[in-house]
């Protein structure tokens, strides 16, 4: 799926020198990217790194300390969380968030709250997840973690967002889950939306990403396409080790057992 980038039109999303405070804690500092329409751009760092920092501001859920977010041309930094989701900002956050005392079809109902026109219905995503219809009537508390993922994208989805945030898919899943939950991506993208992406699991971000860029302590240490740069340079991002060259103990980095075992 990793494709060419489409740079020649404006960013749909736009991140300038971002810097956001937990605290006294610089959880990010002077962060920036541009997500084109279309693309998959990839956040990938190790924990506290300030990969969901990142997106929950974009989300409008922690106020910058400094820097501007823009999306579709207009500064949204100040705009509430609700007005950017109106806009087309959709959030599949950490640990899925579901009402789990809700059942599948309730959960997606409140997705729809704010839903802005376009192709995505609550039928679309029982066909985008062949086993999720006949499961409507179930409460999500009685799903696997896979299955809740499942249902946290399906609620984003209905939203109808122009740009999907995706934080850590993988989190706590087993490697054959992830690859059945990412499988759904050529069909999102199809019906042209854009996702950005925050994954631990370093290869999995570069199976499905156009671009990507690494956080570490709140600093951007590698920003490419995944073509353009190499193992070692993605490992000394990661790890905060520059100039050193892989070596066999940092196995864990490609096999996505740097993701970690918190979530079901
Ligand atoms: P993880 O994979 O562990 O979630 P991350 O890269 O997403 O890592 P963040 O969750 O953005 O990192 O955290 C960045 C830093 O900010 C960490 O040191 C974390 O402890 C701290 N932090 C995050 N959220 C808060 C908060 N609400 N209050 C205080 N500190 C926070």
């Amino acid at each position: 799926m990793t494709g060419g980038r489409l740079t020649d039109g404006a960013p749909l999303l736009e991140v300038r020198d971002l810097t956001v405070h937990h605290g006294q804690l610089r959880a990010l500092d002077r962060v920036s990217l541009r997500v084109f329409p279309g693309e998959v751009y990839a956040i990938i760092g190790a924990n506290g790194a300030g990969k969901s920092t990142l997106l929950r501001t974009i989300a409008g859920l922690h106020r910058p300390t400094e820097g501007e977010i823009w999306f579709d041309g207009q500064d949204v930094t100040r705009v509430r969380p609700e007005r950017r989701a109106v806009r087309g900002i959709a959030m599949v956050p950490e640990g899925r968030r579901l009402f789990e005392s809700l059942t599948v079809e309730e959960n997606l109902q409140i997705g729809a709250t704010y839903a802005r026109k376009g192709p995505w219905t609550i039928e679309r995503v029982y066909e985008l997840f062949g086993w999720m219809a006949e499961r409507r009537s179930q409460r999500t508390a009685q799903l696997s973690g896979g299955e809740q993922q499942a249902v946290a994208i399906g609620r984003a989805l209905v939203a109808n967002p122009r740009v999907l945030l995706l934080d850590e898919l993988s989190l706590g899943l087993a490697p054959v889950v992830v690859q059945r939950i990412y499988g759904m991506l050529p069909q999102v993208l199809a019906t042209g939306l854009t996702v950005l992406l925050v994954e631990q699991d370093v290869s999995q971000a570069l199976r499905v990403a156009s671009h990507l860029q690494c956080l570490l302590e709140g600093h951007t240490t590698l920003e490419g396409r995944p073509s353009d740069v190499t193992a070692e340079q993605v490992e000394a991002a990661y790890f905060g080790l520059a100039g050193r060259a892989a070596g066999p103990g940092d196995d864990s980095l490609w096999s996505g057992s740097t993701t970690s075992s918190r979530g079901s």
